[in-house]
């Protein structure tokens, strides 16, 4: 579970209780505020004199839109240009929208990798081989980060890339070449190729191999995750993320369709789209996440227009962690084989 790495993350060696750890959140998210109104001419002039004593008052504050961030993300930025260690460009809505820029530091693509470390922890072990099928090669990219961070844990990496379907025979001989039993990647990229095992009738060649699969970066239906789970003959698992929040996000729990949120360092809201209030409890509505901790480029309050539903409820694997259900839909799901730049 996340729990222990969470609460250390909080500074408790033991795992802190629910109570214990809203406590903390509350505290995080004052100084989340403060540090971006101090330090960032957009959240200077959005947040300064913004006050409040709970999670309730908090909800009030203003929105941050991805428009804002195409249009003032120089602005949003807490430390100089030269403490920005990579900017990942996203292209919102086809190809004559203004592009968002989102900036990380060194230290947090460093922490995301440690986080993904302890998220790929949850689904594989040492001497396992995960073979990762996400685009781009660059340096600190996500297949980068992704490649290292199993190593933390034994676990061998590869990257593949986004596999075209020309490329699902080739892909399949190195799974079984290599020895992998585990993919992540797009759940595009994994249905596709197993939908061409189905349909070549191949998925014999895998028998008893996988061990396991990753979805992360886009929707997943329950059509997309059975038939995975069949043609590869292995559990699938699931996380939520986005650029903006440096890759990290939302672990996949290993006994419930839901996702582990990273509760020490995003705070996630539930919003009706059009009003923008806080919806009932355990109803569907926008995701609305805050960054506790990030330092190059904060969000406070953004609106990622992804639908989905939050749980409180303690989790049946027995994480207190609150979760998200799956995601139901999500505004640009093309937006990972947009092309990134450097600084
Ligand atoms: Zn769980």
């Amino acid at each position: 579970m996340l729990d222990g790495y969470v609460s250390r993350r909080l500074g408790s060696a033991r795992i802190l209780t629910r109570a214990e750890l809203d406590d903390k959140r509350l505290s995080l998210l004052k100084d989340a505020v403060d540090y971006a109104v101090n330090n960032s001419r957009f959240y200077g002039e959005r947040l300064k004199g913004a006050a409040f004593d709970s999670f309730e008052s908090f909800s009030a504050l203003p929105f941050t839109t991805p428009g804002e961030v195409a249009a003032r993300g120089h602005d949003m930025l807490c430390v100089p240009a030269r403490d920005i260690h990579r900017v990942v460009t996203l292209f919102t809505s086809g190809t004559t929208g203004t592009p968002k820029r989102i900036y990380f530091s060194e230290e947090e693509l460093r922490l995301t990798e440690e986080y993904f470390s302890h998220g790929m922890a949850e689904f594989v072990t040492a001497g396992q081989k995960v073979l990762i099928l996400f685009p781009g090669r660059s340096p600190d990219c996500l297949n980068e980060l992704l490649t290292r961070a199993p190593l933390r844990i034994g676990v061998k990496s590869q990257v593949f890339g986004f596999p075209a379907p020309e490329r699902y025979g080739e892909m399949l001989d190195t799974i079984i070449e290599g020895n992998f039993d585990f993919l992540a990647g797009p759940p595009e990229a994994v249905s596709g190729f197993a939908r061409y095992l189905t349909d070549e009738s191949l998925s014999h060649r895998l028998s008893g191999r996988m061990k396991g699969v990753l979805l992360a970066a886009s929707c997943v239906t329950d059509k997309c995750v059975e038939e995975i789970r069949a043609a590869l003959g292995c559990p699938v698992f699931e996380h939520y993320s986005m650029t903006e929040t440096a890759y990290a996000g939302c672990v996949g729990c290993t006994v419930t369709p839901t996702c582990h949120i990273w509760e020490s360092d995003l705070y996630y809201e539930i919003v009706e789209p059009e009003s923008g209030l806080p919806v009932p409890p355990g109803e569907t509505g926008e995701i609305v996440v805050t960054t506790l901790r990030k330092r190059a480029m904060p969000f406070i309050r953004y609106r990622t227009g992804d639908l989905c539903r939050l749980i409180t409820q303690s989790c049946p694997c027995g994480s207190i962690l609150r979760r998200l259900a799956r995601v139901e839909s999500r505004p640009d799901p093309k937006k990972f084989r947009r092309p990134e730049i450097r600084p």
